[in-house]
């Protein structure tokens, strides 16, 4: 029996947008996985020097924003989480959900290239695919440490293509903000539920 084949894609998601979402489905597709599993971060290490939006808001906008693709899903498992979440700790615990599972873990390339600074990074590496998927304004020239982990990792990491999207959810907070519009930016009920709850009105 093929083993099933999960992508996972972690993130802060204030709010998920179509960067995001396009991202995931790409990775889907060219990695033939079952499905995407979107996990909203509980609190995350290297977003401290801002405020982010409670976990409960970005986790229903993520779910809002992925509900109307049926083979993609949303998971608490991170904000069920107490402390800062680290990715390694997400991948062992999905392991231990789904033991036959392959795992994709997606990155941007801007959070790929910060890959080593992150916990257990070696761990990591070994326990899952990392697909690292191009990103409008970000460098693609690896430097020398990335070099080896490429080389090293050669059948898990993996570097995909994804048509130009340069949305990004800290642009959209600024508009937002600015009282600029953020139409066409992410799904119109994640639009509508940022007005609702009046998110990102303030810094
Ligand atoms: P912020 O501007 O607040 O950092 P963001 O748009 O980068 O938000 P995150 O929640 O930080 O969104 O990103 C989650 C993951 O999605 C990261 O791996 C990031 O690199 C990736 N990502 C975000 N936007 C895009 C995009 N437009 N294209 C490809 N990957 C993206
Ligand atoms: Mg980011």
């Amino acid at each position: 029996m093929k083993h099933q084949r999960i992508a996972v894609m972690g993130g802060t998601f204030d709010p998920i947008h179509y960067g995001h979402l396009v991202t995931a489905e790409a990775v889907m597709y060219e990695f033939q996985t079952d499905q995407v599993l979107f996990i909203p971060s509980g609190q995350p290490p290297h977003k401290t020097q801002r405020e982010v939006s409670p976990a409960n808001h970005r986790y229903l906008m993520t779910l809002l924003a992925t509900e109307t693709n049926p083979r993609f899903f949303c998971s608490r498992i991170e904000i069920e989480r107490t402390g800062y979440t680290y990715t390694v700790d997400t991948i062992r615990q999905l392991k231990k959900l789904y033991p036959q599972a392959e795992i994709y873990f997606i990155t941007g390339a801007d959070a790929f290239s910060e890959i080593l600074t992150w916990k257990n990074p070696a761990e990591l590496l070994n326990s899952c695919h990392l697909v690292a998927a191009s990103r409008p304004g970000y460098s693609r020239t690896a430097s020398a440490a990335m070099q080896q982990v490429l080389q090293e990792h050669q059948k898990t990491v993996h570097i995909l293509e994804v048509p130009a999207l340069s949305i990004s959810s800290s642009d959209i907070r600024l508009r937002v903000m600015q009282g600029q519009p953020i139409k066409y930016l992410l799904p119109e009920i994640v639009e509508n539920y940022i007005y609702k709850h009046g998110l990102y009105c303030r810094t």
